[in-house]
C-alpha cells in the first residue's frame, strides 16, 4: 500500500508549486536545505514501498483460505465442520445438481476457482475422475484431504451376478460411492476435520466440537438403519448403478445387477432382457435408481417384471445452500422412504 507524502516539518519552508519568486530576488540555484534533508527519507520510502511490492503475496496466497470441495458430499461434510468458525470458505467443485460426478467436466470457471486454491477436499478412490486432469493447473503445492482414508471399501460389483446377454462385469477397483453410509460418513468427516486442523491450528477445538455433533448425528442414524435391517434383511434389489452398495450392505439388502453396465453407460437391449429374466428368477423385490438416473429405462423394467422403481437419494446433489443437516435428512428420508415400499418381513427376524 502507497503511503501519503509525509507532511513537511513544522517550520520547514519549501517552494510551492506555481508560486513565483519575488520581484528582484532571481530564484536559488541550489534546493532549500530543509528540502535536501527530506530527500533520504523520501528514499527510504520509496524503498520500503518497492520492498513490500515485491514481498506482497500473490493472487493465491491471498485465496489461501479457500477449501474447494471436489464433490457435493464432502462438500456437505466440510461445510458442517466449518460452520460457526467460517475460517476457510467452503466452495463446491461442480453443479450443486451435478449428481455422482463420474462424467463431470470442469467449467472454465471451475478451473480457475482450481488454480488460485490452496486446498482441497475429495472423496478419493476415483469418484471425482476429472480430478485427474483438473489438478495439473491446481497449485503445486495443493494441500489435498483424501476423504476416503480409512474408510472400508467393498469392491466395484460386489454381489452382482452375471446378466445373460451381457458380458461379466467383473471388477477390483474399490466402490467410490462410500459417502452413502453414515458409519463411512463419520470416518470421512473424522479425515476432513483432521486436514482443517492442520491448515487452521487454532480451530483444532472447533473442529473437534463440530465432528463430535456430526458423528452423534450418523451414529443415530446407524441406530435407524439397525432398525429397518430387522424387519426388512434380505431383500433383493437392483440399483440403477452401483451408488448404494454401502448402505445396501448395511441394510441387509442384497443387490444382485445394476441396470448400467458401468456408471452412466446405458445398458443395451440385450442386457434388459437378461435383466428382466435375473428379476423373475431370483424374486427381485425393488429397483432402486438414483434421481439422476434414466427413469425411463428402471419404469420399463419394473412395468415389464411388475416390480416398484423408487428413487433412493444418495445426497451427491441439492440446493447451493442446503441446511447443515441436509446429509441426515436425506438419509433419513431414505430409511423411511424403503421401510414403506418394502413390507416387514421375518428374515432378520
Ligand atoms: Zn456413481
Amino acid at each position: 500500500m502507497p503511503r501519503p507524502c509525509p507532511a513537511p516539518p513544522p517550520g520547514a519552508s519549501s517552494p510551492r508549486h506555481g508560486a513565483r519568486p519575488s520581484p528582484g530576488h532571481p530564484p536559488k540555484s541550489p534546493p532549500p536545505r530543509a528540502l535536501a534533508a527530506l530527500i533520504p527519507i523520501a528514499l527510504v520510502i520509496l524503498f520500503l514501498a518497492l520492498a513490500r511490492f515485491m514481498a506482497s503475496p500473490p493472487r493465491l496466497e491471498a485465496q489461501g483460505d479457500r477449501v474447494a470441495a471436489a464433490s457435493y458430499p464432502v462438500w456437505l461434510f466440510t461445510r458442517y465442520l466449518n460452520h460457526g468458525r467460517d475460517f476457510f470458505r467452503v466452495e463446491l467443485m461442480t453443479n450443486p445438481e451435478t449428481g455422482c460426478p463420474h462424467e463431470f467436466n470442469p467449467r472454465p470457471r471451475d478451473l480457475e476457482r482450481l488454480t488460485q486454491t490452496k486446498n482441497l477436499v475429495e472423496n478419493g478412490l476415483g469418484l471425482e475422475v476429472y480430478l485427474r486432469r483438473a489438478l495439473r493447473v491446481a497449485p503445486p503445492d495443493i494441500f489435498i484431504i483424501d476423504a476416503s482414508q480409512g474408510v472400508p471399501t467393498l469392491l466395484n460389483n460386489t454381489g452382482r451376478v452375471e446378466v445373460p446377454g451381457d458380458p461379466a462385469q467383473t471388477s477390483v477397483t474399490p466402490n467410490p460411492h462410500i459417502f452413502l453410509s453414515p458409519k463411512n460418513a463419520s470416518i470421512m468427516a473424522a479425515n476432513i476435520a483432521k486436514g482443517l486442523s492442520e491448515k487452521d491450528p487454532a480451530g483444532t477445538e472447533h473442529y473437534k466440537d463440530r465432528l463430535g455433533r456430526f458423528q452423534a448425528s450418523m451414529t443415530t442414524l446407524e441406530e435407524e438403519i439397525r432398525a429397518f435391517r430387522v424387519g426388512h434383511r434380505g431383500y433383493k434389489v437392483v440399483t440403477s448403478h452401483g451408488f448404494m452398495d454401502y448402505l445396501a450392505q448395511e441394510m441387509g439388502l442384497a443387490i444382485i445387477a445394476d441396470i448400467e453396465p458401468a456408471p452412466e453407460v446405458p445398458p443395451s437391449p440385450a442386457r434388459l432382457a437378461g435383466l428382466a429374466g435375473i428379476i423373475r428368477e431370483l424374486g427381485v423385490s425393488a429397483i432402486l435408481v438414483e434421481p439422476h438416473a434414466d427413469l425411463s429405462q428402471a419404469k420399463t423394467l419394473g412395468s415389464e417384471t411388475r416390480i416398484p422403481v423408487a428413487m433412493v437419494d444418495p445426497a451427491t446433489s441439492g440446493s447451493s445452500d442446503p441446511p447443515e443437516d441436509y446429509y441426515q435428512q436425506v438419509i433419513r428420508s431414505d430409511i423411511v422412504m424403503l421401510a414403506k415400499l418394502l413390507p416387514v418381513n421375518s428374515a432378520g427376524k
